[in-house]
């Protein structure tokens, strides 16, 4: 009897050590990920398309009250996303994206670019296109995107807790049947709702202040006390005053 479940046991480790030896050699892997793939390390000074990708996937950690540029350029406000990027993950934060970051980076997203915890769909409240807004539709799509990897550091940086999307995208037929305002972002594909649970409204509306986002409503704005309304741009907009913003 102990001779058998000793001899189960052995099979179970073995069994465990075959799953994180291929573990292992996955994570190595570069072409792993079905999104993007670097295919060099990025430091201060590089410029070019593999910029803008990494840009896009740090763009949620520019400091408080700061929007990181998109432009390809990988000078120091990059450099200081990256940093902070990294000291959320536990990597050593040294503003160079080498293939520890990289790595981080495909984990967390999936092959269609979007970032674990955030899908196309989910932002796309009112049709299943990204037609009919304020921009073509792959602008709208484009500006989605880089609002879910917003959302997902203020999703990390909040606990690693769900983040509630009641609203995103809205072509303009849409947004006036849900009472959208006139010039809302909703329509440039942009601005994101977010409902209360697991996190009180406030404080939601708090951190989002740190993630890149240039407009933030909230209670005590009209109509939006049952709401946080985020958006990327292109003013900088910030009312909660039940928040203290
Ligand atoms: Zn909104």
């Amino acid at each position: 009897m102990l001779r058998r479940t000793a001899r189960l046991l052995l099979g179970l480790v073995m069994t465990m050590t075959f799953a994180w030896g291929g573990a292992v050699m996955t994570a190595g892997t570069a072409q792993a990920d079905g999104c993007y793939t670097w295919t060099r390390t990025l430091a201060p000074g590089a410029t070019g398309n593999d910029v803008v990708q990494l840009q896009i996937r740090v763009s949620g950690y520019p400091g408080y009250n700061s929007v990181l540029a998109i432009d390809g350029s990988y000078g120091p406000a990059t450099t200081a996303a990256v940093k902070r990027f990294q000291a959320a993950y536990g990597l050593a934060a040294d503003g160079i994206a080498g293939p520890a970051t990289q790595a981080k980076i495909y984990a967390l997203q999936d092959n269609d670019c979007t970032p674990a915890h955030f899908t196309y769909p989910e932002l796309n409240t009112c049709n299943s296109t990204w037609a009919g807004g304020k921009v073509a539709a792959g602008t709208a799509k484009a500006n989605a995107l880089s609002s879910m990897w917003k959302l997902e550091a203020l999703r990390h940086a909040l606990g690693d807790q769900p983040l509630r999307v009641t609203s995103g995208f809205r072509s303009s037929p849409c947004n006036s049947a849900v009472g959208g305002a006139s010039n809302s972002r909703h329509m440039y594909g942009d601005a994101v709702d977010l409902g209360s649970g697991p996190h009180a409204l406030c404080t939601i509306a708090k951190q989002a202040r740190n993630h890149g986002f240039n407009g933030i409503l909230g209670p005590g704005y009209p109509d939006h006390n049952d709401h946080i309304h985020v958006n990327q741009g292109p003013s900088h907009y910030w009312s909660a005053p039940s928040c203290g913003i």
